[in-house]
């Protein structure tokens, strides 16, 4: 792939033009690709090749994160200019990015892939924030790397539209996630078969440029294990100990297992939040999880509506069922296990990797009934006397088609008093179920059981209503992305109506707060979206 971005004048200080400075580490320290061929292929004993953005036809910007901006130092100004659209659809290389594509593999639906690598993501360089925080800035869909394979090295709207939201939303959920600065649409149309079925359509193409402190990936270790080359793999090691957690000291056999120990629990955290919050990742490959802990690579990502711990967006996955909501703190595990194999050559102390792995699971199962118990308006589990509580709870959400988000949100309102009626209690949750005449039904006993249970504990904590109610508003959301929510959007700005995404991402901020004038993006899934693609079903095509 030519080089074809225009040369930059010369900064007016020792800054890059949009005020952005750049100190590439990861470049300078970690082994490369000798060969800058773009051509697809195995790239042995690097970390990366360096690669050029492709050229896209009219960059566009259609949305920007404000706080992302900020973290990065770019004012107003910076984000309202064509330069910011120029250089974020890859169009122009500024002075000091040396943009570069990862080498790594990993386990995709529980089998060994190869080398995968980014085959469309494209690092542009490690921007120094203001604050003397470092963010990698990378774009998603500016074309094709040596890891692209048989593919195009693009990215559709519809799919970038829901990774740039999604990051935000996650973020202001206070779920660890990687970020994303903009949204440009390039102008040009790329040939996607959404549902694999032989009939693809022309869709406007996007870039998103995400950013995080690493996007080094579970996989990124896995390739070099694999192959045997351990000198790769150490070196890459001894990188992210010396400056993802420099706090473990110096690259040991004994630092490399306090790393893996503190990859296990930050993994345990992030999956107790999706479990909090409803989200499903839909791809959980060992190449989708990032080191940091971090939610990583959006695609065929959904929000619960009914609760159901089998549904999993991904139709992909829709036999297997592997990456379901319920199967996700397993497969974390799983994956952790894979990395920590990957470890091992360093490490080679089996036992404490499987400590390490165990851990993870001990801390899960802390975390969960914590966070599940927080959910219900209680502070902390008591062993031995809380499961039935929760265990009730799971049950009383399968009864009937009920609405995850909803009902913990109004649960909030539910009178815990003892004269309270059965009446009472339902009238607040009534909207929660897709089908509220349900409750008037077989499960109506069940329902009521389990509420008055939660009175009952709620009574003898002694908490009052209104601290129980914003305690609860604090860990309950009442906005998510909603899988209807993202493809009206995606409807909106594919005829050009790009207004929504930019509303959205103003919700979203604020996911903990009432926004009485927006409540019409809290209410359930309408009927519609019950069967639409892009709504329930997703696949892998982005
Ligand atoms: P994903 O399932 O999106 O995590 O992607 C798995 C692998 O396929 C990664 O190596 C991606 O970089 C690569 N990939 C996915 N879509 C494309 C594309 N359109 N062009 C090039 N590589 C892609
Ligand atoms: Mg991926």
């Amino acid at each position: 792939m030519a080089q074809v971005t225009l040369p930059d004048p010369p900064p007016a200080s020792g800054e890059g033009p949009l005020g952005l400075a750049f100190d590439n580490r990861f470049t300078r320290e970690l082994p490369g690709d000798p060969s800058d061929e773009p051509h697809p292929r195995q790239v042995y004993g690097a970390c990366y090749s360096h690669v050029s953005p492709r050229r896209c036809a009219a960059p566009r910007l259609v949305a920007h994160a404000r706080e992302v901006a900020e973290l990065l130092g770019l004012d107003e100004t910076a984000t309202a200019s064509d330069r910011f659209a120029e250089v974020f659809s890859g169009n122009r290389v500024l002075p000091g990015m040396q943009p570069f594509a990862m080498c790594y593999g990993g386990h995709q639906f529980g089998h060994w892939a190869g080398q995968l690598g980014d085959g469309r993501a494209i690092n542009l360089g490690q921007a120094i924030a203001p604050d003397g925080r470092r963010w990698m800035l990378q774009l998603k869909g500016a074309g094709r790397t040596p890891y692209a394979r048989r593919a195009d090295g693009l990215a559709v709207l519809r799919s970038s539209l829901r990774e740039f939201l999604c990051s935000e939303a996650m973020h202001h959920l206070g779920v660890p996630t990687t970020r994303a600065l903009s949204l440009v649409t390039t102008g040009e149309t790329v040939l996607r078969d959404m549902f694999y079925d032989g009939h693809p359509r022309d869709e406007p193409g996007a870039v998103v440029c995400r950013v995080a402190p690493s996007f080094t990936r579970f996989g990124n270790f896995q390739i070099f294990a694999a192959r045997g080359d351990h000198d790769t793999l150490r070196r890459l090691a001894d990188y992210t100990l010396t400056h993802d957690f420099p706090h473990l000291g110096s690259p040991s056999p004994e630092s490399y297992l306090a790393m893996f120990t503190e990859v296990c629990q930050r993994t345990a955290e992030m999956i107790v939040h999706w479990m909090r919050v409803g989200f499903v990742h839909g791809v959980m490959n060992t190449d989708n999880m990032s080191i940091l802990g971090q939610t990583i690579d959006y695609g065929p990502y959904g929000w619960l509506e009914g609760f159901d711990p089998g549904w999993t967006p991904n139709t992909t996955d829709g036999e297997g069922r592997r990456y379901s909501f319920g199967a996700q703190p397993e497969i974390a595990q799983w994956n952790l296990a894979q990395l920590g194999n990957a470890l091992h050559p360093l490490v080679d102390d089996l036992p404490g990797l499987q400590a390490a792995v165990d851990g993870y699971a001990e801390h899960y199962s802390t975390a969960w009934p914590e966070m599940m118990m927080a959910k219900l308006g209680l502070e902390g589990f008591e062993p031995g006397r809380d499961e039935a509580l929760l265990g009730g709870l799971l049950e009383v959400l399968q009864l009937a088609e009920t609405d995850m988000t909803l009902f913990f949100r109004r649960l909030a309102d539910v009178p815990t008093t003892n004269e309270a009626g059965d009446e009472a209690r339902l009238a607040p949750l009534r909207g929660a179920w897709y089908d509220p005449a349900a409750l008037d039904g077989p499960i109506r006993p069940k329902v009521i059981e389990w509420l008055n249970a939660h009175a009952s504990r709620v009574r003898e904590v002694g908490v009052d209503d209104a601290t129980r109610r914003e305690r609860m508003h604090a860990v309950n959301p009442k906005y998510v992305l909603r899988n209807y929510l993202a493809q009206e959007a995606i409807d909106l700005a594919e005829q050009g109506d790009l207004s929504r995404v930019g509303e959205l991402l103003e919700l979203l901020r604020r996911p903990y707060d009432e926004q009485p004038d927006r409540d019409r993006f809290a209410a359930k899934r309408p009927e519609w979206a019950r069967h639409r693609a892009g709504c329930s079903m997703l696949s892998c095509s982005s």
